[in-house]
């Protein structure tokens, strides 16, 4: 199987990449943030509490993003290998990921991170808060404090998954097609 967690920071191009990846690769696409926006839009007890946290550009509880990720995994027995995006984003996540892998016995291959330059990041953000009205992408006191949690909370797991000798840095700046290529050189040399 190929496990790959898609890292990187808000903004880093993770979502974008993702659907390119598993249409190659034949991969599951895991993302706690599309699965929490499709919550709230059902309505659901549980998209309605996190909404609290996603509107301030908080991190939603560990416990409630780690249940979704573990029931999504269980729901797709025969996968030939998924890819985590905006899944881990703190060492308490990361450790519960590999748990639930090491039950599984399919570890995760590599965590490949998306390198993107600040002003780039802000421009990209604000831009897909126009294209696709999501709240969180449409003020910058929000987009900012998301790129302040992910510095704080998130970034941490590049070390955590240098320690594992599964980092791998992928230029994140330039075309969809200049970066997918870079991403794909990445895995096939994995
Ligand atoms: P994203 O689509 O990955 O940018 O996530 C949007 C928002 O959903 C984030 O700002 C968080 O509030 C929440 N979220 C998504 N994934 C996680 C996660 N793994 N842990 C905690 N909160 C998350």
């Amino acid at each position: 199987m190929l496990n790959i967690v898609l890292f990187g920071p808000p903004g880093a191009g993770k979502g974008t990449q993702a659907e390119k990846i598993i249409d190659k690769y034949n991969l599951v696409h895991l993302s706690t943030g599309d699965i929490l926006r499709s919550e709230l839009a059902d309505k659901t007890k549980l998209g309605l509490e996190a909404k609290k946290f996603m509107d301030k550009g908080e991190l939603v509880p560990d416990e409630v993003v780690i249940g979704m990720i573990e029931t999504k995994i269980d729901q797709n027995p025969v996968a030939k290998g998924f890819i985590f995006d905006g899944f881990p984003r703190t060492t308490a996540q990361a450790e519960a990921l590999d748990k639930l892998l090491l039950k599984k016995g399919t570890p995760i291959t590599a965590m490949l991170m998306l390198t993107v330059e600040h002003e780039e990041l802000i421009k990209r953000l604000l831009n897909r808060g126009k294209d696709s009205g999501r709240r969180d992408d449409q003020d910058i006191s929000v987009i900012e404090n998301r790129i302040r949690v992910y510095n704080n909370e998130t970034a941490p797991l590049i070390n955590y998954y240098e320690k594992q000798g599964k980092y791998r840095a992928v230029h994140g700046m330039g075309s969809i097609e200049e970066i997918f290529e870079r991403l794909c050189h990445t895995i096939d040399h994995l």
